[in-house]
């Protein structure tokens, strides 16, 4: 067990939220347990936060908005995101700690002093802080006249994100809010609050000024629902499924808050019969069974052309096969266990409903339910063979380590199969055609595709959905646009 970090994080005493640069519990004084899905044991109380308390954090987060924050020099904030970034590479064995008690992502070997990607995002929007500028534009109206832009914050930003991935989620928000001078109300997932915690406690050590980012735990048909009402908030940040992202997009029109939103998935992953299968078997199968399958852009339809089939379907579902799956903090667990009992119980329908369906399970299948994983939520990486298009495994998010390989013949029929979804998170390709690769990077309606290679992020490189899966982007240049306003300025200088 770590030191407690946060007062009564995993110390017994339930956790506390973090409104206006205070630890406070719930007004209700209510709490929910948090649950560690490689045990089933109960690993801390944490605040469970109403519109109460969702009133509190907005407006501290409105007051540090409305105070200096809002006049601090560029390089000012920029320094804040240096520092933030440094406590949290600092601390980042214990953040992926918590991470793994708290959600089950797998602890894995860690070089002792190895870059912490989430702290290379803040540095990268660091640099963006002294960057924000407007435009002088030439005009043609009569006379002189002086015509510019300002780009300025948008103001309090309720970022919503889901639990999949809760150090990266929250940090793909805070880190835009620092850099354009917004302020935050941070709701972290109910499975999976304790990192987000810890982060609140490092950015009051970089010294982030009170209230500039609050953060309030709870569910999200409460707390995180009257954040999305709340006429205090000017933007909503949301990271999750695409029915709840539907819910915030009615929730905000009352004072049509700027909405971003990022959500599920179904994401094709194209295997041609060029390509290098040594690579393509063990990156597709990655694709979908990394952080057990719960990726929102998680390749899981996986189109495999037909000379190649049967190797491509032999060699995934052995590959699936060797996978150890285990305990979080077991060092060479490779998948770590779904993060909850609603969700093991979810997948566990899909894994009965492949085969009644048609499908040809060729690896896993089912809930591993002996020896020390018994009381966690382990099921096993599963592999469906000869999925039609057709079937509610092909169609739906499954959040699980399922995937689902169905055979094409032609690259036009596999483009029509693949952009027929109403997702658009992404997609993959394997081919060592140069040409197939363009044509297809261009032709799969998704927001990033990846050429023989999956999974891969970087802060300087846009990411964001098309169709139901999202609207705007997040990290690169683009992601900051969705932070700002941009005001037009007519200056008469004649
Ligand atoms: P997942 O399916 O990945 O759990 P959800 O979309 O259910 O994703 O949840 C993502 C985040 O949205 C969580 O923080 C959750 O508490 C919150 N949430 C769920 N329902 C609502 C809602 N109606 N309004 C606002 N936030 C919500």
């Amino acid at each position: 067990m770590p030191a407690d970090p946060v007062p009564g994080l995993l110390g017994g005493r339930p956790a506390k939220m973090l409104i206006g640069g205070r630890w406070v519990d719930a007004v209700s004084g209510k709490t929910f347990p948090s649950v560690n899905p490689s045990t089933g044991e109960v690993i801390a109380d944490v605040a469970e936060a109403g519109p109460a308390d969702a009133d509190r954090a907005v407006a501290a987060a409105r007051a540090a908005f409305e105070g200096p924050w809002r006049r601090m020099k560029p390089v000012a904030r920029q320094e804040l995101l240096l520092a933030f970034a440094d406590a949290v590479q600092d601390d980042f064995d214990e953040l992926r700690l918590l991470e793994a008690l708290d959600m089950g992502a797998p602890i894995g070997k860690r070089r002792p002093g190895a870059r912490a990607w989430e702290a290379d995002i803040l540095r990268y929007f660091a640099g963006w802080a002294t960057k924000i500028h407007g435009e002088t534009l030439p005009n043609s109206i009569p006379g002189s006249v002086l015509t510019y832009t300002l780009r300025e914050p948008v103001g309090v930003v309720a970022a919503i994100v889901p639990w999949n991935r809760p150090v990266n989620n929250a940090i793909w928000k805070i880190a835009p809010v620092l850099a354009t001078g917004c302020t935050m109300v941070l709701k972290p997932a109910e499975e999976a609050c304790l990192a987000s915690l810890r982060l609140g406690e490092l950015l009051t050590e970089a010294g982030v000024p009170d209230g500039v980012v609050n953060i309030i735990t709870g569910f999200g048909e409460t707390a995180g629902a009257a954040l999305t009402e709340h006429p205090g908030v000017d933007k909503v940040a949301f990271t999750g499924s695409t029915t709840v992202g539907r819910e915030i997009v009615k929730a905000s029109a009352g004072n049509l808050k700027r909405v971003s939103l990022e959500l599920g998935g179904k994401s094709p992953d194209v295997v041609f019969a060029d390509a290098d299968l040594d690579r393509a078997i063990p990156g597709a199968a990655m694709g979908v069974f990394a952080f057990s399958g719960q990726v929102c852009c998680a390749g899981t339809r996986i189109y495999v052309e037909r000379p190649v089939y049967d190797e491509f379907v032999e060699g995934v579902s052995e590959f699936a096969g060797r996978l150890k799956v285990g305990d979080s903090l077991d060092p060479e667990t490779k998948i770590g266990p779904l993060v909850s009992a609603r969700q093991l119980d979810r997948v566990r329908g899909y894994l009965e409903l492949g085969p009644a369906e048609g499908a040809r399970r060729t690896a896993g299948g089912g809930r591993i339910e002996t020896g020390e994983l018994a009381h966690g939520f382990f099921v096993q990486p599963t592999v469906f063979a000869d999925v039609r298009d057709d079937m509610r495994v092909a169609r739906e998010e499954i959040f699980g380590p399922v995937a689902c390989v169905l055979p094409f013949d032609t690259i036009d029929e596999v483009i029509g199969r693949a952009n027929d979804t109403d997702y658009g998170l992404a997609g993959g390709v394997w081919t060592r055609d140069v040409g197939k690769a363009h044509r297809m990077a261009a032709e799969l309606q998704a927001g990033t595709v990846w050429v023989n290679t999956m999974l891969l992020f970087d802060p300087a490189v846009p990411f964001g959905g098309y169709k139901t899966s999202g609207w705007g982007l997040e990290m690169g240049r683009h992601g900051l646009d969705e932070y700002l306003n941009e005001k037009s300025v007519w200056l008469r200088t004649d």
